[in-house]
């Protein structure tokens, strides 16, 4: 069995290039002991891979030059020596950016495709809603009447961010780019205000659509979104440190003064939480996860939205697309039918 994959080829400086990959087709041996030949028939691609691709220190090891790049799949099994996957079973795991793979049994999880559709195992039943989840509710703790402020909010993390924070009876505002973005946010997601934090004027949106202040953040992006932020945020307020993926190709630090200071005056004013995640602290809530957030996905109180598209060959494109915000909704690369 042969496997065309996407390599590494160097490390990327600012945004990842074409040239900083490099496509091979690779003989795969037969699985050993407790293996198993998959086929890959969807890929997730997440903002979390800029820093894979680097060797900057991270939270986990970089992909190394000259290897597969890395990432969370839906695949069909093709052959297994472990009788616990049988071929045409259809598993969840991570095995990166190729067409075929052979990975230990340990890291699979079989998947149920009447329970709900398989390319959800990558978004909002995934490890993006699980994130939303665990992160919100652990750190953000919103309460009825509060509101709750999260960007990059058509994605799977802020789109369920905001959609469990209204479960919980607090008022959700979401940010996102452009206008095709903030009518999904009202129409398809049921944020009770949208604004668009490419306006001009979006500081000055955001102080109107929250008179009575900001209780939650729930970080994703960084940048000028959070420094329209910070003044509107009350005392008390928790930030849930998510992701700033607006600094994600950046090469060095923004210009201009340095506002530590009146970032940590803000924080000591106000008594703010703000707490750094990585949702794999928070695994043993995957058992409460699961069956809230797909029941609230069945009974129709969360909305997603995903952005398919085909063909493996798409995926440097589709990976630039979503730094700069061309995704609408969870990314997902369709490998094979
Ligand atoms: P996503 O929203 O599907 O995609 C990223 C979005 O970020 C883009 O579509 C774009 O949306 C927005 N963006 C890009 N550049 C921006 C900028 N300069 N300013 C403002 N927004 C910008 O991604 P996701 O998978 O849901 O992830 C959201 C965040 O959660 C990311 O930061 C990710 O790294 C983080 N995350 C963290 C964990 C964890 O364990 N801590 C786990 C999963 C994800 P717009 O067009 O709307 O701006």
């Amino acid at each position: 069995m042969k496997s065309t994959r996407i390599v590494l080829a160097s490390r990327p400086t600012g945004m990842p290039q074409p040239e900083n990959f490099r496509t091979e087709t690779v003989e795969l041996e037969a699985p050993g002991p407790g293996h198993a030949l998959l086929q890959t028939l969807y890929l997730s691609l997440d903002p979390y891979m800029r820093g894979r691709m680097s060797d900057a220190p991270s939270y986990a090891p970089p992909v190394e030059v000259d290897q597969t790049m890395c990432g969370a799949t839906v695949s069909r099994v093709l052959e297994s020596t472990d009788p616990a996957f049988a071929p045409g079973d259809i598993v969840l795991g991570y095995a990166g950016w190729q067409t075929h793979s052979v990975e230990h049994t340990s890291y699979l999880r079989t998947l149920d495709p009447a329970a709900a559709p398989l390319t959800t195992a990558l978004g909002v039943l995934g490890m993006p809603g699980f994130t939303a989840y665990s992160g919100l509710l652990t750190i953000g703790r919103p309460q009825p009447g509060e509101t709750v402020v999260v960007a990059a909010a058509t994605g799977p993390v802020g789109a369920t961010v905001g959609q469990i924070a209204k479960i919980k009876g607090a008022r959700a505002i979401g940010i996102a780019g452009g206008p095709q973005k903030t009518a999904l946010l009202r129409d398809h997601f049921g944020f009770d205000a949208a604004l668009d934090h490419r306006a001009p004027d979006f500081a000055e949106q955001l102080a109107a659509a929250t008179p009575d202040g900001i209780d939650v953040y729930f970080e994703n992006v960084g940048g000028h979104v959070f420094d329209a932020v910070l003044s509107r945020l009350n005392k008390f307020a928790r930030i849930p440190v998510c992701g700033l993926v607006a600094g994600y190709n950046a090469t060095d630090l923004p210009p201009g003064p340095d506002r530590l200071g009146l970032l940590m005056g803000h924080i000591l004013r106000k008594s703010l939480t703000l707490r750094g995640f990585i949702q794999t602290e928070f695994l043993d809530q995957f058992g409460e996860f699961y069956p809230a957030v797909s029941g609230w996905v069945a009974n129709g109180d969360i909305a997603y939205l995903e952005d398919v598209v085909d063909g493996l060959d798409h995926t440097v494109e589709a990976f630039q697309g979503l730094l700069t915000g061309k995704n609408l909704g969870k990314l997902i690369i369709k490998v094979a039918d």
